[in-house]
This record gives structure tokens, sequence and C-alpha cells, in this order.
């Protein structure tokens, strides 16, 4: 009898894991029948428990319903079937992510966002075109976009350090271009992964969306973090990439641009010495600069920002979560 009831709770134990896990569907904007037959691919084991209805394909988009603006959000396809290609449009740009092949699933994963600088509240077309055999499928959601409460941040400056002065106004706008260029940069081949690697260890001090209000007057929210980082401390490639800008800009000093491709691009600012030239392939963890002051920085550290189709988002949710835990 013990033996028998050791065995049960034994059965028991081992088909837990295997039971479908019931995700709850407003989160995502999944409509009626999209999660038919789709399967995590966190969940291997499950996928074989789990009977694919025999009735046409699987073809199953997640996509959030709401997001936060400044928060960056993936958007993931799985197919049964081959898929050509993928497009996908979003605020009037278009990406057409890479393909991969997961336990026989095709799946296509893409990152999204938009900037605290400019997104307003309230809905936004998203649509995903997916060709199977040369047929179209397309998918539209409505995506509603909500304020998040950013810190505030008052500060008193001598007005030289708050207006740049005329003279830099040429230099500005010139760097605004090249700068504008690299942050719209969209490759075909995906290489960045999730988590993201924090840049530097240190802590930090400055997030993103913070509202600056300087002598007074509302500044441009911040558009990255602020990570404590010594003089000559090296500075790490936050995924797989290609350098496609370094510069000694006005406001961020020596910068490095990485794409990422797909639309994803890493910016490092204030660097004292970029290690990097236009062109270099780097691998996540590789040392891209070392961190600094240059630029318009009142002390060493390193600003990060994360750049998806050209907005710049919160990277906070990229250093921290893993592709599944974003797609909840
Ligand atoms: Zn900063």
């Amino acid at each position: 009898m013990k033996r028998f009831i050791l065995l049960m709770v034994l059965l028991i134990a081992l088909t837990l894991p295997l039971m479908p896990v019931a995700v709850p569907a407003q989160n995502f904007g999944l409509e009626e029948g999209d999660d038919i037959g789709f399967v995590m691919p966190g969940d291997a084991q499950a996928a074989e428990a789990v009977a694919v209805p025999a009735a046409g394909s699987a073809l199953v988009l997640i996509a959030p319903a709401r997001i936060g603006i400044g928060q960056p959000f993936l958007v993931r396809l799985t197919s049964d079937q081959p898929l050509d290609s993928v497009s996908i449009h979003w605020q009037g740009k278009e990406v057409v992510p890479s393909i991969s092949v997961w336990n026989n699933r095709h799946v296509m994963l893409a990152m999204l966002g938009t900037d605290v600088l400019n997104a307003k509240p309230g809905k936004q077309e998203l649509s995903v075109i997916a060709s199977i055999d040369g047929k179209e499928n397309t998918f539209r959601r409505t995506v509603q976009l909500f304020p998040v409460k950013y810190p505030r941040q008052e500060l008193t400056l001598p007005k030289n350090m708050v207006t740049p002065p005329a003279e830099t106004y040429e230099r500005i706008g010139a760097e605004r271009v090249l700068t504008t260029k690299a942050k719209n940069t969209v490759t075909p081949q995906r290489n960045w992964r999730l988590p993201l690697l924090r840049p530097v260890e240190g802590k930090i001090t400055s997030l993103y969306g913070l509202q600056r209000i300087l002598n007074g007057k509302p500044k441009n929210p911040h558009r990255g973090q602020d990570l404590r980082s010594p003089m000559g401390n090296p500075v790490k490639a936050t995924a797989d990439g290609v350098v496609i800008l370094v510069g000694d800009h006005y406001y961020a000093g020596n910068s490095v641009y990485i794409d990422h491709g797909n639309g994803v691009v890493s910016m490092y600012f204030h660097l004292s010495k970029p290690i990097v030239k236009v062109g270099d392939k780097v691998q996540r963890g590789q040392a891209i600069g070392l961190s600094g002051m240059s630029g318009r920085a009142t002390g060493p550290h390193l600003h990060f920002s994360v750049s998806v189709l050209g907005q710049l988002v919160d990277p906070e949710p990229l250093l921290k979560m893993t592709v599944d835990e974003m797609l909840q």
C-alpha cells in the first residue's frame, strides 16, 4: 500500500509539469482560437502531450494588447509550416525579421517599442503579414499605449550648461543626422538574444524616462539608463553585432553604436575611449570602449540606450527578462 501511494505521488509529480498552463488571454491580445495547437518553446515536454487539431495549420501570433509608453515588447509568430517571410508594420515602419526553426516549428520573433519622447497614449495598429507557400496571412492587432509614471528631477544649473552656445548648433545638427541614421538601422539577420548583457556592473544612477526640469524648463526625458562606471572601466557589448557609428558628439561625447539586427541598435555614451571602429564585428561581452565623462557629463558613468526601429526604449526589461518572460 505504502509503495502504491508513493508511486501515485511520484506519478502526479511527474505529470504536473506536463499539464498545459492556462495563459490569461487578455494580457496578450489573443483572440479566440489563436492559441490552438500553440506551445511555447519553454514547454518542450508539453509539446508532445498536446494534440494539434487536424483542421488547418497552426499559425499563432503573440502580441501584447497593452503596453506602457517607452517599454519594449516582443511579437512572436509560430507556424507548423515553413514561413517564406514575415513583415511587421508598426508606427509607420516595417521590419522583416529572421525566421528560425525550433522543434519542427517555424518561429519569427521581433522586438518593437515606443519612445518616451514622442509616444502618446491611445491605440496603435500592429500588423503582421506572414507569407506561407505563396499565400499571405494577415494579422491585425490594436495595441493600447498607456502612460507610465516615470520619475521627475528638478535641477538648477548654470545657464551655459542647459542651453548650448549658438556656435555649436551646426555641429549638433550634423551629429543628429548621423545618429538618427544609425538609430534607424534595420538589417535582416537577428543577432540579439535576451536577456541583453548589462554593459557595466555598476548600479543604475539615472533611470530611463526620468523627466528632467532644468532651471524650471522641462527638458527631453532621459532616453537611456546611466550606470555607475569608473574612469577607464571596460564597457561590454550588450549582444553580438556590428559597429555602425563611432564619434565624438557634443552631448554624448565619445559614442559607439552597435547594430544587432532586425532594427535593434545599442548605444554607449561618454566613453573616455572607444576601442572599436565602424565595421567591426563584436561579440556579446566584448569590450567596445572604456568608460569616462566625455561630452555633457558631470562625472564618469556610462549612458546606455537601446533603439528599436529608431525609438529609444527602456533597456531595463531587456536586461532582465528572457523571451518567454517578456511574452507573458
Ligand atoms: Zn544618461
